[in-house]
């Protein structure tokens, strides 16, 4: 198994989000970080190695990297933002032989919301009321999720948009057979403990790490240059599961919902490459775009 120094030092060179959105939260993990956190979950857990991971809001992919570099089996990486699926899928290509990582566009929010009946209760917590998924017989349950044995996430931790770190949280139990690793604020940890525990079901939920992480000023709301917030890093294993065993009905209804959801990256690099061409050109130039024909 990779040492600690050698997979920082490795994981030094994974590039960053280069034009960061501030509404998805993206923040990248630092290297130093994620091979402690990595490094955790592998040696003091057995989570990693040869073992099927997903990296929930991969970003630019440092943590999927991370287990790949670490013997993780097949990795899967999820995000909603195309931009962001094409930096990791760049990353990757850095390595020789090529990292072989997954990539799947996915909005990990709205699917939660959509399938799950977790925010049903404690209502005072959300005020948005829309019921459009409903159709007047409760929300769907029979989605089928994309599972691995251990889920890793460094998700929107809600200070954009309220109530994402426990969706995030929610979409991870529902997706990890073994065991999620999740970074919270530690001004939360009553909250996620009492979440995790009561209102997910898990088995058990430890803070296995805690960190203290310096966040650059990327973002213009930031008064200070740097801001350090407090984290925990999370284990929490969900309520057991019949584990898939390979041909069942579910995995059927599994494999067409990846094809339904996954679209091709290497459409989603040109797609994302044309946007940032229109941008540059009606940026230099009013008028002279040659318009492409999508739509
Ligand atoms: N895993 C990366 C990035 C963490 S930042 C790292 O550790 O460096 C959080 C990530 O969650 C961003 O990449 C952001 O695009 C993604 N994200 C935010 N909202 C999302 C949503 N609704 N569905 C899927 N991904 C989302």
């Amino acid at each position: 198994m990779m040492k600690p120094k050698r997979l920082e030092s490795e994981l030094q060179d994974v590039g960053t989000f280069s034009h960061p959105k501030q509404n998805l939260e993206q923040y990248a993990t630092t290297p130093a970080l994620a091979t402690k956190v990595l490094h955790l979950a592998a040696v003091e857990f057995g989570d990693i190695e040869d073992k099927s991971v997903i990296d929930l809001g991969v970003g630019t992919g440092v943590l999927a990297i991370g287990a790949k570099l670490m013997g993780a089996g097949h990795v899967l990486g999820l995000d909603v933002d195309v931009d962001a699926l094409s930096e990791c899928k760049e990353n990757l290509e850095m390595y020789e032989p090529e990292l072989e990582v997954e990539l799947v566009l996915m909005d990990v929010i709205e699917l939660i919301r959509r399938y799950d009946d977790y925010d049903e209760e404690e209502s005072d917590e959300s005020d948005d009321d829309d019921d459009d998924n409903n159709n007047g017989d409760g929300k769907r349950k029979d989605y089928v999720w994309p599972k691995a044995d251990t889920v890793v996430t460094n998700p929107p931790f809600g200070t954009r948009r309220k109530g994402a770190d426990v969706a995030f949280l929610a979409a991870a139990m529902k997706m990890a057979e073994t065991a999620v690793y999740s970074f919270h604020k530690t001004s939360t940890r009553e909250y996620i403990q009492k979440v995790a525990t009561k209102k997910l079901g898990a088995k058990s939920a430890k803070v296995v790490a805690e960190m203290k992480y310096g966040l650059k000023n990327q973002y213009g709301h930031h008064r200070k240059d740097e801001v350090e917030v407090f984290v925990d890093v999370w284990r929490i294993e969900p309520t057991c599961k019949m584990k898939r065993d390979g041909n069942n009905d579910e995995d059927e209804i599994f494999e067409q919902n990846l094809r339904d959801l996954a679209t091709n990256i290497e459409e989603l690099q040109l797609s994302a490459r044309e946007r940032k061409d229109k941008h540059r050109s009606s940026k230099n130039s009013n008028n002279t775009s040659n318009t492409s024909n999508r739509r």
